[in-house]
């Protein structure tokens, strides 16, 4: 086999080893849904007070994503200011700032952050139509909700769409 293993950080934030995890605040719904389909596991709540967000991610240890200047740069926190208006964008401010997703993407519910599992037809008869299962093969389900997803044209849109996220979180911009 060729080389050793690289020693050494490779730039790898030393504040942690703690896998990444993410909080973010009630601005930032559609990123946070996004966030999670590419792999990030994303807390989200849309009704909290700042104090109590920030109170969570220093208890859960996640980096809080707000787009409130205040509260970013509140102390004893490891926050991100997201600043850009566009989801593209500010998917890329995460990934420039925190590094890729820790996850493969479609391993975490969109809906509520839970880990989804592999399910056989069988397991989920009651919650899809009768032409999905007779026509689909592959169903996951999150482990939380209950939300079942399967590669009809919805996930064949999210896929094209996270393609297409990657392609551009891959590309060094500038
Ligand atoms: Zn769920």
């Amino acid at each position: 086999m060729g080389g050793a293993a690289v020693a050494g950080g490779r730039g790898v934030d030393a504040v942690t080893a703690a896998p990444l995890e993410l909080l973010a605040d009630c601005m930032l719904g559609r990123l946070a849904k996004w966030l999670r389909l590419l792999g990030y596991d994303t807390a989200y709540e849309n009704d909290a007070s700042d104090p109590h967000l920030a109170r969570r991610a220093r208890a859960e240890g996640r980096v809080l994503l707000t787009r409130d200047h205040e509260l970013a740069g509140r102390r004893g926190l490891r926050t991100l200011l997201i600043e850009s208006e566009t989801l593209e964008e500010q998917v890329q401010e995460v990934q420039d700032a925190l590094g890729p997703p820790p996850d493969p993407a479609l391993s975490r519910c969109s809906v509520c952050n839970g880990v989804l599992e592999t399910v056989t037809p069988a397991e989920i008869a009651d919650h899809a139509p009768l032409y999905v299962l007779r026509t689909q093969t592959e169903f996951r389900r999150c482990s939380n909700c209950g939300k079942v997803y399967w590669p009809g044209t919805h996930i064949q849109a999210m896929r094209a769409h996270l393609e297409e996220m990657r392609k551009r979180i891959e590309e060094p911009s500038g």
